[in-house]
């Protein structure tokens, strides 16, 4: 008998049937003689409405009461799950986040999880209850309700597979797995069997958004497998685990890409020590996080300073930004909303040189300029105009063989 966590996430909730289908795939894998846990997400769309919501009703909605309001998504679903069960005839019981308790800190609509307290739900376990517990969902030290971002199911699945060592952690999801890149973009696009959670993360980070990357971070952490498939058939997902001998033949394991980053450039900043963190300290203070930065070499002790935050961040990033290139006598701050970031990924990039070179090769030959580059050890990123996307997806998935095409 093991201890199984699944995760459906809200394309697998999105409808009644669905749920339903969601309640047989439950009761099989209990009825196999297995312990469940089960992590669901709102039905699909829902957290977007409320989001919405949220921005109607004021520019700046207040942090505490936003994530009230977001995490309302998810006890609809639980609600809905558990009812389906208990009229099957089984054994099933609802979950929010605080009921557990799912303790993070107080980063309100980005909260961390801190520590799960089993001890309550060990009871229901062993009873033979199936659990079904809120996505998204946690609590602070001071009872408040927060929510642990967007996509935060898949981290509360691993989370609770971590807390409870579970024998398996499945995040059940719309698509077979995870991709060489997004099948939409590129129809030569391949289901990869088993991938690190190095390579993982740079995936989910760039924007493959099959997991949420907290998730992955938490999964490496705790060692927990993570098998990443779809809820609308049997076929075997991805597994998310360990680095081993076969993933470092392979150079480049995906490509992916995010149009979901904005690009802020303060102008002509005088060159001096400090002026980095002059700008971005306030940055961080707001909880904002910076992805890309670039610094001009400096002419006429003056520089350019840009930096790139994902969408969400964009507005209150400016307004930061703004006061913070006043106070250092910057010339002006320029903006652009229309890039997006793409990337190959694979750890086969720490043995074999020239994966950057060829990229560049390759953009260079569509006519695709580069407007900010930055690497890590098994990647390489650039920003580009967003309009050439797909474009440079489709070129970089051909030469580095993954469309199984001669590169
Ligand atoms: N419902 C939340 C969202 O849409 C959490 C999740 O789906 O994982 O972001
Ligand atoms: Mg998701």
């Amino acid at each position: 008998m093991a201890l199984v966590v699944q995760k459906y996430g809200g394309s697998s909730m999105g409808t009644i049937e669905r749920i339903r289908n969601v309640a047989k795939r439950v009761a099989k894998t209990y009825d196999a003689g297995n312990d469940m846990v089960v992590v669901v997400s709102a039905m699909s769309g829902e957290t977007n409405k409320l989001v919405a919501l949220a921005n109607d009703i004021s520019e700046f909605p207040d942090n505490r009461e936003y994530d009230v309001l977001v995490a309302s998504g998810e006890q609809v679903s639980i609600a809905l799950l558990a009812m389906c069960l208990k009229s099957m005839g089984y054994k099933a019981k609802s979950y929010h986040g605080w009921q557990i308790p799912i303790i993070t800190d107080n980063a309100f609509s980005k909260a961390r999880i801190e520590k799960i307290d089993d001890t309550k739900i060990r009871a229901d376990i062993k009873d033979g209850t199936i659990l079904v517990v809120a996505g998204f969902q946690g609590v602070d030290s001071d009872g408040n309700v927060t929510t642990l971002g967007r996509g935060g199911s898949d981290t509360s699945a691993v989370a609770m597979a971590a807390a409870l060592k579970a024998d398996v952690c499945e995040i059940y999801t719309d698509v077979d797995g995870v991709y060489t890149t997004d099948p939409n973009i590129c129809e030569d696009a391949k289901k990869i069997e088993k991938v690190s959670y190095d390579e993982m993360l740079e995936l989910a980070s760039l924007g493959a958004k099959v997991l949420q990357i907290r998730s992955v971070e938490f999964a490496k952490k705790y060692n927990v497998d993570v098998h990443v498939r779809s809820s609308f058939n049997d076929n075997p997902g991805t597994m998310v685990t360990k680095e081993d001998k076969d993933m470092e033949a392979v150079l480049v394991s995906g490509i992916a890409y995010d149009k979901n980053e904005a690009k802020i450039a303060v102008m002509q900043v005088p060159d001096k020590p400090g002026i980095a963190a002059k700008i971005l300290s306030p940055l961080s203070e707001a909880n904002i996080s910076v992805d890309m930065i670039v610094q001009n070499v400096s002419a006429a002790d003056l520089t350019d300073f840009t930096f790139t935050v994902t969408k969400a961040d964009f507005k209150k990033a400016l307004a930061i930004t703004r006061e913070a290139a006043k106070g250092i006598d910057a010339k002006e701050v320029v903006t652009d909303e229309n890039i997006s970031k793409v990337s190959v990924v694979g750890v086969g990039m720490r043995s074999h040189a020239g994966v950057a070179t060829r990229m560049f090769q390759a953009l260079a030959k569509e006519g695709i300029n580069i407007q900010m580059i930055s690497t890590s050890e098994i990647k390489v990123s650039v920003v580009i105009d967003a309009k050439y996307t797909e474009l440079a997806v489709r070129v970089l998935h051909d030469i580095f063989g993954l469309s199984g095409k001669a590169a």
